[in-house]
């Protein structure tokens, strides 16, 4: 495989707790817990697990949204962590982010045209007025929009229709890579389908990268050329999205994609159901963070770190059970 795109190493990010009247930090939330993860150039990973799981801080970090506490990022073979000023402004426009909310996503004081043509400000991609507005027509155009839209406000539009503002104003900078951090999990079933097959078809047209974080593992099912399942801070499967759908090896996807319908109605798969809920990252279980919820948990699983490992050519699982 050629050097990949993107390269997650031990990605870890701990968040403070502060309490008392001197506000010491007392504790930290394990949100990302040692993410590893490559995604190539013109692929899209999946990245799935309920919420709380890491999954939208894994991508933050990676944008330098938030500060990572440790581990490393690298994108197309540069240190992404040690970048700053020109640099950081470069990676910045390479590597963009749809949101989960198109109603908060965007400044409701703005015009669909200054929202679009703000991105192509910053970054010096358009010298006059005419030009802004051109590449916003032709921005809008792109992602389904009629021209004359630009000059109305976000509350005048649906769901559908905002998270089509947003990825126009993330495509504004020819990005590489898109963070999509649950573009549709806000957006009505039907919405949802056509939201897909338009990043599908700009995927398609502009060699787009796309990192796909979803909790719904259908959702990821149609778009994702590999699937990572997270829980708890961690990867603890990686695979194909076919091989994962067709032979999910982790207990933790299995249960997930049991809740999964099938469309054949003659098929039947048996519905795991999970006792308790996701535990408090403050304080993870030891070993496997999945050992409190496991029904197939044996004793060295609450003592042990399970280690991604490669089971088969291409698919990952971090489980002392399965190989
Ligand atoms: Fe379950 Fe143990 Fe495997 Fe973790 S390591 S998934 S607890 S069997």
């Amino acid at each position: 495989m050629s050097e990949p795109l993107l390269k997650v190493k031990d990605l870890k990010k701990h968040f403070a707790i502060r309490g008392g009247v001197l506000s010491r930090v007392v504790d930290h939330v394990h949100a990302v817990d040692g993410v590893s993860l490559e995604v190539a150039q013109g692929e899209t990973l999946g990245v799935v697990g309920e919420s709380g799981c890491g999954k939208s801080t894994t991508g933050r970090c990676i944008l330098r949204l938030i500060e990572p506490t440790s581990g490393e990022i690298w994108f197309q073979g540069q240190d992404v962590r040690k970048m700053d000023g020109e640099k950081l402004r470069a990676l910045r426009r390479d590597m963009q982010i749809i949101f989960q909310d198109p109603y908060a996503s965007l400044n409701p004081r703005l015009t669909v045209a200054s929202i679009i043509g703000e991105a192509l400000q910053i970054h010096n991609l358009a010298k006059t007025n005419k030009d802004i507005e051109a590449r916003v027509v032709e921005l809008l155009e792109t992602v389904g929009l009629r021209p004359e839209y630009m000059h109305r406000y976000p509350h005048e539009f649906s769901g559908g229709q905002r998270q089509r503002i947003g990825i126009a104003r993330a495509l504004a900078v020819e990005p590489k890579l898109i963070v999509c951090d649950e573009p549709v999990s806000a957006l009505d079933v039907s919405v949802q389908a056509q939201v897909i097959n338009l990043l599908e078809d700009l995927q398609e047209k502009f060699g787009l990268t796309y990192l796909f974080i979803a909790h719904d593992l259908s959702v990821v099912e149609h778009i994702s050329d590999r699937v990572a399942v997270m829980y708890l801070g961690r990867v603890v499967e990686i695979s194909s999205a076919k091989d994962m759908y067709a032979n999910p090896k982790h207990p933790y996807t299995e249960a997930l994609l049991s809740a999964v319908p099938i469309p054949d109605p003659k098929a039947k798969r048996k519905r795991i159901v999970l006792q308790g809920d996701v535990p408090n990252p403050i304080r993870p279980p030891s070993g496997c963070h999945f050992h409190t919820r496991c029904p197939i948990a044996v004793e060295r699983c609450s003592r042990d770190v399970p280690h991604l490992k490669e089971t088969t050519p291409g698919h990952w699982v971090s489980c002392h059970l399965r190989s």
